[in-house]
């Protein structure tokens, strides 16, 4: 077994203590999963998460199999006012947009709810990759089996689901992940109030694809908007915690999309301008 390659988050040095990376590479091994999947359990630690000891290729702008229509810009979406909030009940969070495709098309199972704590409220949101490579062909049954292997890997990390709430693939599917009623698990010691997003596949390596940075983002203007979240509460991994993620490639791409020319900069100017303070 040849180690990961470092470029994924040095925070594992941080990891939640029960489930170390070697034990938790070595459960990996034993369920003939590719080692691959390491990046996902080395991606993004989580720091609030509550245990019960009881219970326990190339890339490129592939061909999609279900059509999915990208407009050049992605289109303004107009939801709550845009002042931050707290979110009195879960419930108001339970709704996803439309362009997202429904956690239940890729899993039937629920997350382990007494592991995690309640999103109480949103009031920044962070973005990742998975550092996983090869990065998924851009099928629809290729990200689902993406979805699938990072969730089976933080539950092996004694997560109670997979750590991200939305994650986008390399042509531009959107795809619910953990709910929103619960705090996500994707920056160590800044979970609470973060709405999570990762994009597949390792960007010290690759670049993104147009379409993924189209979607993402069309989902980080839905997330200021709905949750009147600023452009200054909008990260990156590494903007909160000491780690390559989301990669050198996907970092220049925040960057540029968060500058006061770049594309998001622009969607929020034309629709909640108060966003860009
Ligand atoms: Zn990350």
């Amino acid at each position: 077994m040849t180690q990961p390659t470092p470029q994924s988050d040095p925070d594992l040095t941080h990891q939640t203590p029960s489930v170390t990376r070697r034990s938790a590479l070595s459960s990996v091994a034993k369920t003939g999963l590719a080692l691959s999947i390491a990046g996902s359990l080395i991606g993004c630690s989580s720091s609030a998460q509550k245990r019960v000891q009881s219970k326990g290729g190339s890339l490129g702008d592939p061909i999609p199999e279900d059509p999915i229509v990208h407009s050049s810009t992605p289109s303004p979406i107009q939801t709550r006012p845009s002042t931050t909030h707290s979110v009195s009940s879960n419930d108001s969070l339970s709704a996803i947009p439309s362009f997202v495709i429904p956690r239940a098309k890729w899993t039937s199972s629920g997350p382990k709810r007494w592991l995690a704590d309640p999103m109480t409220g949103i009031n920044r949101i962070t973005v990742h990759h998975d550092a996983i490579m090869p990065v998924p062909s851009g099928t629809y049954a290729d990200s689902l089996r993406r979805l699938q292997l990072i969730r089976k890997g933080h539950l092996n990390n004694g997560w109670a689901d997979i750590g991200y709430h939305f994650a986008i693939d390399p042509s531009g599917r959107v795809w619910q992940a953990r709910p929103l009623e619960l705090q996500g698990a994707h920056v160590k010691d800044n979970n609470p109030s973060n709405l999570g997003i990762v994009v597949f596949g390792n960007y010290e390596q690759i670049r993104p694809t147009s379409a993924s940075l189209r979607s993402l983002d069309q989902l980080l203007s839905y997330g200021m908007q709905r949750f009147g979240v600023p452009i200054s509460r909008v990260y990156t991994h590494r903007e909160l915690r000491p780690t390559a993620c989301p990669g050198q490639n996907l970092q220049a791409q925040m960057n540029a999309t968060r500058s006061s020319n770049g594309r998001l900069s622009t969607i929020i100017r034309s629709t909640s301008p108060v966003l860009l303070a």
